[in-house]
């Protein structure tokens, strides 16, 4: 192997950045040239590409984003667009990829591989929502966003007596929602996994109001309904002033954690060396704290398992 490729692809995470400065770092160390491939999947069918070196993945590992930029792309999910970007693969002598990204990502790199090209997939999305690993990079920045938040909107509702409903990201995966509820003491968590009812979520605010609680935090994962009307609901039905917040994009942004850091760091040197030793079709994770590779088919099709103890403890926690 001489020559790899690397790409960030679907929403971008914190700590994309890192991953890449890794790729980039380990395969010169080992001589490989690396070549950097814009904007996902549809830079590779366009040929937007760009030789990396030391000094182009310098000053990036505390940024938010990706430096080589990401898009949805679907002329890659037809067979037409795989071609184009097989030929580009050739026509630049790669022989090796690294995909950063989710799990659609992680399809468009399983069909690489299927086609000959060696391809190993780094999981970077905020949402946390693939199965077989414990965490994905950006997770952990996206949880601390949240977190910082929930402190400030807590601090003025105290001051006002209010309620919040804070709206987070995790349409079909509640991880987000449920780890920053446990952390910021959420009165209630609202995930996809759980079914809710509104009536249980005023009867906690109410008690809370009549022992004496100054402000609540409900937790609500995006696309279970609407956070507004959940919010004018649960004014109507306590008397108790609820705000609404949707946190939205800046979950995306900012500096990565250290975690972040580290993990992505560790993948994408795991990644090179993967590629070094012949593998494809290999999706890298972290299980028990510990960087793990599996098959990238098995990967997919491992079910996102709902930590419901941990869901548990934050109900009896939030009593
Ligand atoms: P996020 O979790 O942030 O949404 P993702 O990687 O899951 O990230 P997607 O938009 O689902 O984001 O996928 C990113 C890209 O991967 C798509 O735009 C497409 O180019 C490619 N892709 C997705 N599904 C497939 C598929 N079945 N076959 C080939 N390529 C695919």
């Amino acid at each position: 192997m001489k020559t790899i490729g690397v790409l960030t692809s679907g929403g971008d995470a914190p700590g994309m950045n890192a991953a890449i400065r890794a790729v980039v770092r380990a395969g010169i160390y080992n001589n490989l040239k690396v070549i950097g491939i814009e904007r996902g999947y549809d830079g590779l069918i366009n040929g937007k590409i760009k030789e990396m070196d030391l000094s182009s993945v310098a000053d990036i590992i505390h940024r938010g984003g990706t430096i080589l930029k990401t898009a949805r792309c679907e002329e890659f999910k037809t067979e037409e667009g795989r071609k184009k970007a097989l030929n580009v693969l050739n026509v630049f002598g790669i022989d090796g990829l690294v995909v950063i990204g989710g799990d659609g990502s992680f399809m468009g790199a399983q069909k690489l591989s299927q086609s000959g090209i060696q391809t190993i997939g780094i999981p970077g999305t905020i949402d946390n929502d693939l199965g077989y690993t414990d965490y994905t990079i950006g997770f952990d920045t996206a949880i601390n966003t949240v977190l910082e938040s929930i402190s400030k909107l807590r601090d003025t509702s105290t001051s006002h007596g209010r309620a919040n409903v804070i709206e987070v990201m995790g349409r079909h995966c509640g991880d987000i929602a449920l780890y920053t509820g446990l952390a910021g003491g959420a009165e209630s968590i609202i995930v996809p996994e759980v079914d809710f009812e509104t009536g249980d979520v005023c009867e906690k605010l109410i008690r809370g109001k009549t022992r004496g609680k100054l402000h609540s935090i409900i937790m609500l994962a995006e696309g279970i309904g609407n956070a507004f009307e959940l919010g004018k609901e649960i004014e109507g039905k306590t008397g108790i002033e609820t705000k609404v917040t949707v946190l939205g994009h800046i979950q995306r942004g900012g500096n990565p954690t250290a975690f972040d850091r580290v993990f992505a760091s560790k993948m994408g040197a795991r990644a090179v060396e993967l590629l070094l030793d012949g593998k494809s079709g290999r999706a890298l994770g972290i299980h028990n704290n510990k960087i793990i590779d599996i098959d990238i088919h098995e990967a997919l099709s491992k079910k996102k398992r709902f930590d419901e103890d941990m869901y548990r403890l934050a109900k009896i926690l939030s009593i």
